[in-house]
């Protein structure tokens, strides 16, 4: 199979219509057109094996993976995906491996609507790059700068989930199964980005959690020039984190563990969480200060933060 073979087998897919696409796979470029009155939000994230991924993960979660990272960034900014484009390094054209990788690519870009405009194909270490391209309607961006000392800090859905699942590689349990389902299946949360956009007129702060709740709302607190505090008691932690692991390292691993891919953003008061009428449920766990720094509350109290509370969870289980 050559690199001709391989894209037209795996690659090439009519565009959903009203994608806006010009000119898709085939040309030296792609040309899309971008509805009148919206502004381009453009992010990408590479994915190497043995660094970012097992080598041996099943492809059709690396497929899946290396879209659903880069929509929870296109979520974050409030956007709608429209299109993307795939740089695939590969050791070899290995057509199991493709055909797996491209079911859990094309899975989640069906849901999304997203059209595959281009790529590259290469010869080397396994390494997946895919950019998406969206946009939003121009001024509703959601920036990390938007937070304001009062403002209180949300975060979707039952956040530690994922890290759980990360060591779970043969899940015994009914909960140990769903913790592995969101560790490898994460919900980009695009419904709820967008709700949020729609009232961004009230500055609003969001990103979304990779490297754990603590160290992604200290990139919000920097950037917008605010510390926060959060109440150890409010954060939303799911039956089978509990059931896992007990509610006090349950607290730990939603506060620290990683690739969640949830979305933290704050509210001024004036704004009723209620009403954001999102496909995921939110939760209040605290509010920004105007002294920097995060602190932690259980019952009122001040605790200490959990150990590696700013640094990435890494491979713990
Ligand atoms: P060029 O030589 O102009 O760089 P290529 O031969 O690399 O073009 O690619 C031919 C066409 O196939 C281009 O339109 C490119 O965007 C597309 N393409 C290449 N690799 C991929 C891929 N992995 N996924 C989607 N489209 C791809
Ligand atoms: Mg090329």
């Amino acid at each position: 199979m050559d690199e001709f073979q391989l894209i037209e087998r795996y690659f090439r897919r009519p565009a959903p219509g009203g994608a806006g696409v010009e000119v898709g796979i085939g040309d030296d470029g792609a040309i899309v057109r971008l509805p009148p009155g919206r502004e381009l939000v453009v992010v990408v994230d590479t994915l190497v094996a043995g660094v970012h991924f097992p080598a041996d993960m099943v492809p059709a979660e690396v497929g899946y993976r290396a879209l659903a990272v880069n929509l929870s960034d296109v979520a974050a900014m409030g956007a709608e995906p429209a299109w993307m484009t795939l740089a695939l390094t590969l050791p070899a054209p290995d057509a199991d491996w493709l055909e797996g990788f491209a079911a859990g690519l094309w899975d989640l870009a069906g849901r999304h609507g997203v059209a595959l405009v281009g790529g590259d194909t290469t010869r080397g270490p396994l390494t997946v790059s895919v950019q998406v391209l969206g946009h939003l309607p121009a001024g509703t961006r959601l920036l990390r700068g938007g937070a304001r000392p009062g403002d209180r800090v949300f975060v979707s859905g039952t956040p530690g989930d994922a890290a759980a699942g990360l060591g779970l590689r043969s899940p015994g349990s009914e909960a140990e199964r769903r913790l592995r389902a969101r560790f490898l299946r994460p919900e980009p949360r695009l419904g709820l980005g967008r709700a949020l956009a729609g009232r961004a007129s009230a500055a609003i702060a969001a990103i979304d959690v990779s490297d754990g709740l603590l160290a992604d709302l200290a990139h919000i607190c920097e950037a917008s020039g605010t510390g926060a505090v959060i109440d150890e008691e409010r954060l939303p932690l799911s039956a089978a984190l509990i059931e896992f692991a007990g509610r006090e390292r349950a607290a730990e691993l939603a506060l620290t563990g990683g690739d969640d891919y949830e979305l933290c953003f704050t509210l001024p008061p004036e704004v009723d969480a209620h009403d954001l009428s999102a496909d995921v449920e939110v939760a209040e766990i605290g509010v920004m200060t105007p002294e920097p720094g995060i602190r932690l509350r259980r019952h009122e109290r001040e605790v200490p933060l959990p150990a590696g509370g700013y640094r990435h969870f890494g491979d713990d289980p």
